[in-house]
C-alpha cells in the first residue's frame, strides 16, 4: 500500500494543477513497473473539449509514449473515481488495475452507479482498488466547489 500512496500523491499534484487552472480538480497518473508512464489533469474548459478528463488525457499520454493503443501491465491511479466515459477508454486501454482515492457517489461508472469493468461490455479483468488518500482527493474537490460557492455569491 506504500507505493499505492506515493502514486496517489502524484495523481493528487495533477488535481492541484488542475485547481490552479480554474478545471475541476482530478488528477491521476499511469504507472508500470514502478515508474510514472503519463501524468494526466482535468482540462475540459481550457480545451473546450468534454473528453478531456484526467484519466483520458494520461491514457493517451501513455499510447503516444509506448507506441501502442492497449496499455497492458499499467495501473491508473486517479483522484476520482472514473465517470462512464472514462470507464470506456479503461476497458478498451486493456490496463490491469484502476487505483481510486475518492469514490464519486453521482457519476462513479466503476463502483458507485456502473460496476462497467466488471460488466459484459468488459473483455479484461481488470482489478479495482479504492479509498488510497481518500480523504485528500475528496477535500481538494470540496474546497474547489466551496470557493466557486463563495465566488458566485459575491
Ligand atoms: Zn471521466
Amino acid at each position: 500500500m506504500v507505493d499505492d500512496k506515493v502514486f496517489m500523491k502524484e495523481a493528487l499534484k495533477q488535481a492541484k494543477k488542475a485547481y490552479e487552472k480554474n478545471e475541476i480538480p482530478i488528477g491521476a497518473v499511469l504507472v508500470k513497473d514502478g515508474k510514472i508512464i503519463s501524468r494526466g489533469r482535468n482540462s475540459v474548459i481550457e480545451k473546450n473539449d468534454m473528453t478531456s478528463h484526467a484519466e483520458i488525457n494520461a491514457l493517451r499520454k501513455a499510447g503516444k509514449k509506448l507506441e501502442n493503443y492497449r496499455l497492458p501491465g499499467l495501473t491508473l491511479y486517479t483522484t476520482l473515481e472514473p465517470c462512464s466515459m472514462c470507464a470506456g477508454a479503461i476497458i478498451e486501454s486493456r490496463i490491469e488495475r484502476i487505483v481510486i482515492g475518492a469514490l464519486d457517489p453521482k457519476r462513479g461508472a466503476i463502483i458507485s452507479n456502473l460496476e462497467l469493468t466488471k460488466s459484459t461490455v468488459s473483455n479484461t479483468d481488470i482489478a479495482v482498488t479504492t479509498g488510497v488518500m481518500e480523504k485528500e482527493c475528496l477535500e481538494i474537490i470540496q474546497e474547489f466547489f466551496r470557493g466557486l460557492r463563495e465566488r458566485k455569491k459575491k
